[in-house]
């Protein structure tokens, strides 16, 4: 967001300087979406009047029910946060020795398995949908194989369909970390009600927040007393511990976050679509620069702005275009950089497995996401692809005005 008219008045092809950054307050990704605050803020005096502040409390359990309803689902376990969320379906579903997942995810998704001494086995992603590739998973089953992850990455279902036939087939459970997924739809379908279960995260970065928070959604009953009681100890009643467990509770200030967002959800979705709409247009035409974009035929949140930079058609590489993006004040991010797979512990443990995730890597080098949300207006949507369009054609004139040298920068 910029204060000053003049900064932001011509956004053709703005002449960036280092010592004047376009935007004078940092554009993140994932600045939060905040609904009615006074809402907020009377269901947060509720609870303080109540002295019920956590362990399945009202807000929680109403919060539950509406996320049921909203998604289509028969249960809810609203969780402190997706990775413990995770973990705890992870668990509930009896997953042990190797579980195939992607590399292109955050790395929480794998950390959930390695923390329970579960092995991760790093599948490719299809280049065109930036999710787990069915056509690759087969041959990563093995004696040890015990369920499959996926990821609906930017909110798009992966190929559920093709996972389930493949889960059918081998009698493997599947399970899907929904995290940036609340609020799409599959088929027409909501996410949430597939495979075995399936988890949200509604960390603050996220579409829909709760400050921390996640929820497990299933159709299977005996599941979701398991991650229930897991959730909360393994206490079944009083001083009666029945199983292991841990400490997985939302509390009820996190509940009436999220009660007060489900409240504002449509306008999160209306903002976000049309930022959307924004920067398919003002980037339109810009050569090498590809963006996700979403099946209108379904529900999307559209909380993802990605673009794929194609060094070799723009002549600017992607980590160039997010070092300029950085001197100008936007902080573009380049997720899922570098891909679990070459991160700690992983890399340690499978130095190779980039030879079998040659789409991951390439995408890895490719991928941009930059700001949205209710934080970001339609004239800083124009300036930041303004900044993209100046440092593509003129990557020279650019990158100097940046303070990078030309070297670094193409
Ligand atoms: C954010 C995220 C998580 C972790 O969610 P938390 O609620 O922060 O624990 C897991 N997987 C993916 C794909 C995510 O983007």
């Amino acid at each position: 967001m910029v204060d000053s008219k003049e900064s932001r008045t011509d956004t053709e092809r703005p002449v960036l300087r280092a010592d004047r950054p376009a935007f004078r307050e940092t554009l993140h990704v994932g600045r939060p979406n905040i609904g009615d605050m006074e809402r907020l803020l009377a269901r947060v005096e509720d609870a303080l009047e109540r002295r019920w502040l956590t362990n399945r409390g009202p807000y929680v359990q109403e919060l539950e029910q509406r996320i049921c309803e909203y998604v289509g689902v028969k249960h809810c376990i609203a969780v402190c946060n997706a990775t413990i969320g995770l973990e705890l379906a992870i668990r509930a579903a009896g997953l042990g020795g190797e579980v195939i997942v992607p590399s292109f995810t955050f790395v929480a998704t794998a950390h959930a398995l390695q923390w329970q001494g579960i092995t991760p086995v790093f599948c490719d992603v299809d280049p065109a949908t930036h999710n787990i590739d069915p056509a690759k998973i087969e041959r990563l089953i093995t004696p040890r194989t015990t369920g499959i992850i996926g990821v609906h990455v930017w909110g798009r279902a992966c190929n559920i369909k093709a996972l389930s036939d493949i889960s059918d087939r081998h009698g493997l459970p599947l399970l899907f970390d929904a995290a940036h997924a609340f609020g799409c739809s599959y088929r027409r379908k909501m996410i949430g009600g597939f495979g075995d279960a399936e988890v949200f995260s509604f960390h603050a970065t996220k579409f829909f927040n709760t400050f921390e928070g996640g929820a497990v959604v299933t159709n299977d009953d005996e599941l979701a007393e398991t991650v229930s009681l897991m959730s909360n100890f393994g206490f079944a009643g009083l001083d009666n511990v029945i199983y292991i467990g841990t400490n997985g509770k939302m509390c009820e200030v996190s509940a009436a976050m999220g009660l007060t967002s489900l409240e504002s959800l449509d306008e999160f979705i209306s903002v976000n679509r049309r930022n959307h709409q924004a920067y398919q247009r003002h980037l339109d035409g810009i050569a090498g620069v590809t963006m996700v974009t979403f099946d209108e035929g379904e529900r999307n949140n559209y909380q993802y702005i990605v673009l794929e930079i194609d060094e070799s058609a723009c002549g600017v590489s992607r980590d160039a275009l997010v070092e300029i993006l950085h001197a100008q004040n936007v902080r573009a991010r380049r997720y899922f950089y570098p891909g679990c797979h070459r991160m700690e512990p992983y890399r340690s443990y499978y130095p190779n497995a980039g030879l079998l995730l040659p789409e991951t890597e390439c995408l890895s080098e490719r991928v941009l996401c930059l700001p949205t949300g209710t934080a970001v207006s339609e004239d800083d949507v124009a300036l930041i692809c303004a900044i993209i369009g100046t440092a593509i054609e003129h990557p020279g004139a650019a990158s100097a005005a940046c303070g990078i040298s030309e070297d670094s920068a193409t």
